[in-house]
């Protein structure tokens, strides 16, 4: 399904900079070709085949911001009060019937548009009205209160650029500008399994030393808040032969196949040989804790229909911090998305922590406000890679970069919230 070729991640050094990932992922990944079309509604999380160009201006005309007086600013007494005539009254969706003309004032509401002539607005609380006349102060700039035509966006400007992900500003916009239906590239297709012969599905009898599934719920989750299609393909049991049937026969049908679990080095450890089997494995190793292992390859099925591989790590953190870190980029590369520059924002943090250098760590932390107000960030109490409360019971991820060796109470780190990761 996706196109990809066998050496789309070729990399020979043993552990992998995120960096570098992340250019290979440039460099070699090829978005899906196919677009279609869809109705606004239709269209969250959806990513824009070819530049959309404003049809119109926005706002389409000069309009008050304001609820007031509409006047000609050349009228106005710079140093005190000016007395106008009010001819008229004009409404939002109404229509200007005249322009106006020296010394006249018009009662206008937010939204209606400017008559001629007219240049500036004086809000109703600024202003004394007495019947027929209103008087207003100085000091109000030319072209205060009125919004011009296209001071939104000019008729004919890109306002989404090929590879915007649609958010719900995004379509706000597009329905501004009067559009009912966008051009985006078809839906990701992506299968998902779990390994190991402990795992059991929640709602099936559970054996002494079997677990509950997290990985694949955590997955589906992640993956249709990118847009993807998502097939569940349940849990696999810890055999190579078997895994790589079953790898196969999904690379025929997906563009992506996401496992966890089974990809580090121990015996019990069957991904990885099976990948090998119908496919080739490109790196398995990426310098990111905690994550390692993760393996990408290129699978493929009897009938050389291919798609990319991804097998994460078996423990939810490992998988959550692999999914954002290194599916995020591929899956948003896949679908023709630009990249994602995240920033991450200066907290201070309260703890002490040592790191090994050359790899990216992440520490899940809760933010707080420190007693002379500024932002700080706890580490959760709990650093192992399988503690799901670890997760749930914070607001994001600490990034120490690779050079980074340890961090003392009262340093800044950045932090990455949740919503910026998965959002
Ligand atoms: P593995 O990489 O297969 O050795 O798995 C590492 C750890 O993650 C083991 O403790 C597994 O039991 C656990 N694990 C693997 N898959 C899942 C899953 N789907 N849900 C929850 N935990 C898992
Ligand atoms: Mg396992």
């Amino acid at each position: 399904m996706a196109q990809l070729s066998d050496d789309c991640f070729a990399f020979s050094g043993p552990l992998l900079s995120l960096e570098a990932m992340e250019k290979l992922i440039g460099e070699r990944i090829v978005p899906v070709a196919e677009s279609e079309q869809v109705p606004l509604r239709d269209s969250r999380s959806r990513v824009i085949a070819e530049d959309v160009t404003a049809p119109i201006d926005l706002p389409p005309f000069d309009n008050s911001a304001v609820d007031g007086y509409a006047v000609r600013y050349a009228d106005l007494n710079p140093k005190g009060e000016t007395t106008l005539q009010v001819v008229g009254r004009i409404t939002a969706g109404a229509r200007p019937d005249a322009a106006l003309k020296p010394r006249q004032a018009i009662r206008i509401f937010t939204g209606a548009p400017m008559p001629t002539g007219a240049d500036t607005v004086y809000m109703q609380e600024d202003v004394q009205a007495e019947g027929d006349q209103v008087t207003v102060p100085a000091g109000l700039m030319l072209g205060a209160n009125r919004r011009l035509a296209g001071e939104d966006v000019a008729a004919g400007r890109v306002v989404l650029p090929a590879g915007t992900m649609l958010d719900a500003q995004h379509i706000a916009l597009a329905a501004a500008l009067g559009l009912t239906e966008l051009t985006v590239r078809r839906r990701l297709k992506v299968a998902i399994f779990s390994t190991g012969d402990e795992v059991v599905e929640p709602g099936s009898p559970r054996g002494g030393a079997a677990i509950y599934d997290a990985n694949r719920h955590l997955l589906c989750a992640l993956l249709e808040r990118l847009g993807a299609v998502v097939t569940d393909l349940g849990i696999l049991a810890d055999d190579s032969g078997e895994l790589a049937r079953a790898l196969a026969e999904a690379a025929a049908q997906h563009d992506l196949v996401i496992t966890s679990g089974g990809v580090s080095t121990g015996e019990a450890d069957h991904v990885r040989s099976a990948v090998e089997r119908i496919g080739s494995l490109v790196f398995w190793r990426v310098a990111i804790k905690p994550g390692r292992p993760v393996a990408m390859a290129v699978i493929r099925d009897s009938a050389d229909r291919s798609a990319a591989f991804v097998g994460l790590p078996g423990n939810p953190v490992a998988v959550f911090v692999t999914f954002v870190r290194v599916v995020r980029p591929l899956l948003r590369r896949l679908a023709g998305a630009r990249p994602q520059t995240l920033v991450p924002l200066p907290v201070r943090v309260t703890f002490a922590y040592k790191k090994k250098k050359n790899r990216r760590e992440y520490l899940r932390v809760a933010l707080r406000r420190g007693g002379d107000g500024e932002i700080e960030a706890v580490k959760h109490p709990q650093d192992g890679a399988g503690i799901l409360t670890s997760l749930t019971e914070t607001d994001g991820l600490l990034e120490l970069s690779e050079d980074v060796t340890g961090i003392e109470p009262g340093a800044r780190a950045g932090f990455l919230s949740y919503a910026a990761l998965i959002g």
